[in-house]
């Protein structure tokens, strides 16, 4: 179906009313037709879960999420320590579930919950979880790069190897606050090195290791940890990538800015490098091998309080430098287990899949605690998706019968571009709910996800959330609702989002404008590592009293929110507000267009004008007809104001290390700025960039 052209604008002053009394927040998302019996099985915007779906789920109809939703925001106290009362504390909190100071105005912007709540997070995934009976149940599916190379943990094995690594932390003098980085590939030993520290109550940094030596330097020298927990050597598709001879760099760089690291902790991985290959530095490196099967597998917990940090994750630099992210212990447990819970819809009987890296707050949230803390079995995939062809990933779901799959919008068009044939060839008989997160999901990748992978009877989740929020902020909750496909529909339960003019009022019903929330929840940013201020500056001033998401969003007649990219992005055309999802979701609709980014270029008569990157599906030749179409798909779809001025011929797009599309280098390659194309270190392969170049005026 087409977008429909009256909502697309991003326009404070047409389509949108303000709020003027009070707060009726709740009265956005009472929205009227997601009762399924008013929604007609052809009314073409709506897609229905199945009854047999919706009779099993957790939370069975919009009516029931409604009650939930409206306790979780009229007393959030209430709704969030019931939950938080299924999890161990050694101590319950204080008087206050939760302290908040929102308002820059009013001084320190602080967010606290459950604090004085002493707690462990290792404890509640794995102890609490075997003291219930689960010691045998499979915590980890391990699954190598080469088909054939596989393992798996129960959560009493988990627990051993755990306390062997955090005993050997420990013994080298790692104590509660202190920090350690994890370089390291999707090997088992990635989660066990992150409840280890959580064990310990030391603060962990993942760097995603793909990442360059200069980028892990940056993180060193932010975070200056005790030890860096690496690894030798990894496959990444047919190629061997030498981690060891990266972290080697980063250590001698950071000691020439001042920062020295005693210890580095090397798993071998002799799949990829064999020991004798490796270089080595007597005195700092340390065998894994060597020294952790020494050590008891019985550690003590550390009991820390509920506002103890618990980890710094630098987000992605889709906008540039990357910020250390600073989450806490006890409202991120809460708030990592009940979203998992709630958005996928999880069974004790599932088998669930997350393609994405620990190095990513998505691994965090959704790989190791979410899942562990609900005591799930979850699969975690050393290799690429598409390795040794585009069938990996369905291969993996028929062998383990995989029921929840979670992905990114970039690995769904990547795959539909290789054809139905790789996904129709296995049965994927065990998936029941397929997940989606990263960018906005284009209406035609979301049919084809779930027409063809899903084969039309698995609910999508398509989460939107932030390294900044912990935990999933906008989602559908499967089987709860009809789905629009490309909306990720409504907040999760205690999110009170706003979206707000620029002017930072808030917008009432059919609206668009920028995505804010008004009060914190418990997974919730605590600071940014070492800076505060720039946590204060980026994300409460500029909209007082909200935290300000960076995003766009536009709520449909529905009541449904539909994510329209990042705000910097917008496009300005002859004073039509343009977000860059609607028009690249036009483009990828042909279905000779594999994937698009559009940025703003100027333009002299219009102000901006649309200029389009095209990537087409492979063997499809670039054409001047194909060209004419591709505006032709944009004119229908939205209208001639939105119509690319130019559509420039892309082999492939930028993209940071976790696939998202970097605008902001795109812009520069637009307007022929190419020598000032600002901080490129979180680009996955820099090459794109000069092959965007030469076929400029192709
Ligand atoms: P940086 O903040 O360093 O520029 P980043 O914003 O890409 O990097 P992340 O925290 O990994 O870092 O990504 C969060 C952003 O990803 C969101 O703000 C949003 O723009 C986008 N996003 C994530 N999930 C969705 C989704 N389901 N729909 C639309 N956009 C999404
Ligand atoms: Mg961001």
């Amino acid at each position: 179906p087409s977008l429909n052209c009256n909502n697309i604008i991003m326009n404070g002053n047409r389509n949108n009313r303000r709020i003027r009394n009070g707060s009726s927040h709740i009265s956005h998302i009472n929205a009227v037709k997601v009762d399924q019996s008013l929604v007609s099985e052809d009314d073409e915007d709506f897609v229905l879960p199945s009854k047999d779906f919706a009779a099993q789920a957790n939370v069975q109809s919009h009516q029931q999420y409604l009650e939930m939703y409206k306790r979780s925001i009229e007393d959030p106290s209430g709704f969030w320590s019931d939950i938080a009362s299924e999890f161990y504390w050694k101590q319950k909190w204080g008087d206050k579930v939760y302290d908040e100071n929102l308002d820059i105005r009013k001084g320190k912007i602080k967010i606290e919950w459950f604090k004085g709540g002493i707690t462990n997070m290792c404890y509640n995934c794995l102890d609490r979880n075997i003291e219930a009976g689960l010691g045998d149940k499979i915590a980890i599916y391990w699954e190598g790069n080469e088909p054939g190379l596989d393992g798996s943990l129960t959560y009493s094995q988990l627990r051993d190897q755990v306390s062997q690594v955090a005993n050997y932390l420990k013994d080298i003098g790692v104590k509660k606050g202190d920090t350690v980085i994890i370089y390291m590939p999707m090997l088992m030993e990635l989660p066990i090195t992150m409840l280890a520290c959580a064990r310990i109550g030391a603060i962990h940094s993942v760097v995603f290791a793909g990442f360059s030596a200069e980028a892990l330097t940056q993180r060193i020298v932010d975070c200056k940890p005790k030890v860096v927990v690496s690894c030798n050597a990894v496959k990444r598709g047919s190629k061997t990538i030498h981690l060891k001879d990266i972290v080697d760099a980063a250590i001698n760089d950071s000691a020439q800015n001042g920062v020295s690291v005693d210890v580095s902790l090397v798993y071998e991985n002799p799949v990829a490098l064999k020991r004798v290959d490796t270089k080595w530095k007597e005195g700092r490196d340390i065998w894994w091998q060597d020294v952790i099967p020494s050590y008891s597998t019985n550690c003590p917990v550390e009991w820390v309080d509920a506002e103890d940090p618990l980890f710094i994750l630098y987000t992605s630099g889709s906008t540039g430098k990357p910020k250390g992210v600073v989450h806490t212990t006890g409202g991120y447990m809460v708030y990592t287990a009940t979203t998992f819970k709630y958005a996928f819809d999880y069974k004790p009987s599932d088998i669930y899949w997350c393609t994405a890296d620990c190095g990513w707050i998505t691994g965090h949230s959704y790989i190791t605690y979410g899942p562990m803390l609900n005591g799930a079995s979850v699969l975690v995939y050393e290799g690429t998706p598409n390795y040794p062809d585009a069938g990996r990933c369905w291969d993996i779901v028929d062998k383990y019968k995989v029921t929840i799959f979670y992905t990114a919008p970039t690995l769904v068009r990547s795959l539909m571009r290789d054809g139905d044939e790789y996904v129709t060839r296995y049965s994927r008989k065990s998936l029941r709910v397929l997940g989606s997160v990263g960018e906005p999901i284009n209406p035609s990748a979301w049919r084809w996800f779930y027409d063809v992978v899903g084969d039309s009877k698995c609910p999508i989740s398509d989460t939107w959330w932030q390294t900044e929020s912990g935990g999933f902020m906008i989602t559908p909750l499967p089987g709860t609702w009809p789905q629009k496909p490309g909306s990720a529909t409504f907040p999760f339960f205690g999110v009170q989002t706003a979206i707000v003019d620029e002017k930072g009022v808030e917008l009432e019903g059919e609206c668009s404008g920028y995505l804010c929330v008004k009060s914190s929840w418990p997974g919730a940013f605590r600071t940014l590592y070492g800076d505060h201020e720039r946590y204060e500056t980026t994300y409460f001033k500029p909209f007082a009293n909200y935290y300000f998401s960076g995003d766009g969003c536009k709520r449909d007649k529905d009541g449904y929110y539909w994510l329209t990219g990042r705000v910097d992005d917008v496009i300005n055309v002859s004073g039509h507000r343009i977000g860059t999802a609607e028009v690249e979701s036009a483009l990828v609709s042909h279905p000779k267009c594999a994937e698009a980014a559009v940025v703003g270029v100027e333009h002299e008569v219009k102000g901006q004008g649309i200029y389009a990157f095209v990537t087409l599906v492979d063997g499809v030749p670039y054409s001047q007809e194909l060209r004419k179409e591709l505006i032709l798909a944009v004119r229908q779809q939205i209208g001639a104001f939105a119509a690319p001025d130019k559509i420039h011929w892309a082999p492939s797009l930028p993209k940071t290390r976790s696939g998202k599309i970097i605008r902001r280098v795109l812009r520069k390659i637009a307007s022929k700025q190419v020598d000032e194309l600002g901080d490129t270190s979180t680009l996955a392969d820099p090459n794109v960039i000069n092959q965007l170049i030469e076929l400029a005026d192709s």
